[in-house]
């Protein structure tokens, strides 16, 4: 059994003007494809490994074989973040949360305004290469993780509900050295819908 490599739910420019249309092509096909691949290169390694589901790869990547540890930890990471961000990205999306997820963030962040403001921050000043989260905690509240590289929160006992690839192939072909600016413009593209149905699972 392989993992797969699923397509984008929408057209690869559908996100524009926010997310161009070369940047989601080369995204989802090239480096996205890559961690499906290198993963599954990996898993070939270790076969043993090969009946884990995505999350117990995350969870439990202490007790995976040190000769493929890392590779399956950046590229089961980086298949798992790829296929969230996807998803809770829309040419619909922006605005604000409603529902269960508005009320949670309300009560853990003060405000929406507040959480907006937090989150991004911490994805501008993540240095290097890596992700903003929000996640579930396991108390069952709401906080955000900044993690390098393609490190994931389960791997630290964390439920990820939502999440901003701050990687340089992320933004790089439209805006350059401007990551706060890629960072604003993202905001208006969040599937608030699809957190919410990940804030339900979570909890
Ligand atoms: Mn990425």
């Amino acid at each position: 059994m392989a993992f797969t490599l699923d397509p984008l739910p929408y057209p690869f420019e559908a996100l524009e003007p926010y997310i161009d249309a070369k940047t989601m092509e080369i995204h989802h096909d090239k480096h996205h494809g890559t961690y499906v691949a290198k993963l599954n290169a990996a898993l070939e390694q270790a076969p043993e490994l090969q009946s884990w589901s995505l999350e117990d790869l995350l969870k439990k990547v202490s007790q995976v074989p040190e000769k493929v540890r890392q590779a399956v930890r950046n590229h089961v990471g980086g298949h798992y973040n790829h296929q969230l961000f996807w998803n809770i990205l829309s040419p619909e999306g922006g605005g604000e949360p409603l529902g269960e997820l508005g009320k949670l963030i309300t009560r853990d962040f003060g405000s929406f305004d507040t959480f907006k403001e937090q989150f991004s921050t911490g994805a501008a000043n993540l240095f290097g290469s890596g992700w903003e989260w929000l996640v579930v905690s396991p108390e069952k509240k709401l906080q955000l993780l900044a993690l390098p590289n393609q490190d994931n929160p389960l791997t630290n006992g964390f439920v990820p509900i939502f999440g901003l690839d701050v990687w340089e192939h992320a933004y790089y072909l439209k805006y350059q050295n401007k990551r706060p600016d890629y960072i604003a413009a993202f905001w208006n593209v969040v599937n608030w819908k699809q957190v919410e149905e990940n804030l339900k699972k979570a909890l």
